[in-house]
């Protein structure tokens, strides 16, 4: 049965954080947690942009998850120790919770800011201490949000200990919060949001702006989403993505729009004496693509998969000239997946610069699919077959 092989996956993230929990707190760990990543169908670097995005996760099935367990504790020092390797930082940290005159700031380890974030602008009080330990089974700056399932999961921890009011969006809102003020990624709410209300068997239309959310079921069996991990990161200065929303605000705020969510493609056509060329091309992509979501979001209700794999290519086409986010790698795995008989349609996933492709194809097109990228890309891909799951889940009680 399916459902067995989804259990052992989670149950050994578990057993391992569990093991470290005992190895350096001693006792059992109280609670254990479970938040994913999120895969980008459609709508890249649109929610900025107030716009719209059609993410999934992956979570009980086939888990790209965050996993924390832990406990609270008396006093007011906390620490949390992580299993993922994480650059070459010390994995644990300990930090005392924050007051009003003392807020919790940013430091070292950098991986500890993300939960110090979330621990900062968490919705409940009073917090008690706790010690816990992190583990997870997303790539790190892979693509598919390591960085929110970290957050979500620690904030669906810290309910745990002290319950909010339960509101989930709220959530999200806070988790984004925690990644701009701690983290310093000026991100969009995309990851964060569907983390949190993933729903199973569906895709979500997320409306960036009014910040409601349409389930769109994606539950064929003849259908299959892989993900496709290049397992190259181009390390540039990190300050691609900050430039890039500036470009998109420069862009609206010259077509005077408040976002270019409120931006036609005539508008941008109109401007186009007042904008420099790079500014006219990032507003154009992040304009069609908008739309392309929109779109992609129909197609996917109809069953109408050529039509959706279509519109993932016009995708990547646009963030590889237009937004000028790819590499070479994306490309390759894009292009090599578009060779083969059964894929409707491929595209970079993520922010960019290297990480995952996202590939939608027939089911029984996966193996040969597979196959014919490892003799086209030179690197060493992983894959990930991936199946749409609910957001951030409580594993209660810790299970023996
Ligand atoms: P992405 O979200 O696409 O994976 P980011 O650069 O936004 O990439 O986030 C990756 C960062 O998140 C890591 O460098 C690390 O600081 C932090 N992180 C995510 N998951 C973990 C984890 N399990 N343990 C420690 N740090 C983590
Ligand atoms: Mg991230």
């Amino acid at each position: 049965m399916a459902g067995d092989e989804s259990v052992a996956d989670v149950g050994a993230l578990l057993a391992a954080a569990r093991r470290v929990y005992e190895q350096s707190y001693g006792g059992e760990a109280q609670v254990a947690v479970c938040a994913p990543g999120r895969v980008n169908l459609i709508g890249e670097h649109t929610d900025y942009n107030q716009g719209l995005v059609l993410p999934m996760v992956s979570g009980k099935l086939l888990p790209l998850v965050t996993v924390i367990v832990g406990s609270s504790t008396s006093g007011h020092s906390c620490s949390i120790e992580t299993i993922t390797e994480s650059a070459d930082e010390p994995r644990r940290v300990d930090f005392d919770l924050p007051t009003e005159s003392s807020p919790l700031t940013r430091g070292q380890p950098a991986w500890a800011n993300y939960v110090k974030g979330v621990v900062q602008h968490y919705r409940a009080q009073p917090l008690p201490a706790f010690k816990a330990v992190i583990t997870s089974s997303v790539p790190l700056g892979g693509g598919l949000s390591s960085s929110a399932s970290l957050e979500v999961a620690m904030y669906t921890f810290l309910q745990q200990l002290c319950p909010d009011d339960g509101d989930k969006v709220a959530k999200a809102v806070a988790c984004q919060k925690a990644e701009h003020t701690h983290a310093k990624v000026p991100c969009g709410i995309m990851d964060q949001f569907v983390s949190v209300l993933g729903k199973e068997g569906h895709a979500l239309l997320i409306d960036c702006r009014s910040l409601e959310a349409t389930p769109v079921p994606l539950t064929d069996p003849n259908l299959v989403i892989l993900i496709t991990n290049s397992n190259v990161r181009h390390s540039l200065t990190g300050s691609e993505y900050p430039s890039r929303r500036k470009q998109c605000e420069n862009a609206a705020a010259i077509l005077g729009k408040s976002s270019l969510r409120d931006a036609t493609v005539q508008d941008l056509e109109n401007a186009k004496d007042r904008l420099d060329s790079v500014t006219y091309q990032r507003a154009q992509h992040v304009i069609e693509e908008i739309e392309r979501t929109a779109q992609a979001a129909e197609a996917l209700k109809k069953g109408a998969y050529q039509e959706f794999g279509k519109l993932m290519v016009e995708s990547h086409n646009s963030l590889r000239d237009l937004y000028e986010v790819s590499c070479p790698e994306l490309d390759v795995l894009v292009a090599a997946a578009m060779e083969v008989d059964g894929v409707f349609g491929s595209r970079m996933t993520g922010g960019g610069f290297g990480g995952c492709t996202v590939t939608l194809l027939q089911a029984d097109a996966t193996d040969r699919t597979i196959k014919h990228i490892q003799e086209r890309y030179s690197g060493h891909p992983t894959f990930y077959r991936t199946t749409p799951s609910e957001g951030a889940w409580v594993i209660s009680p810790v299970e023996n």
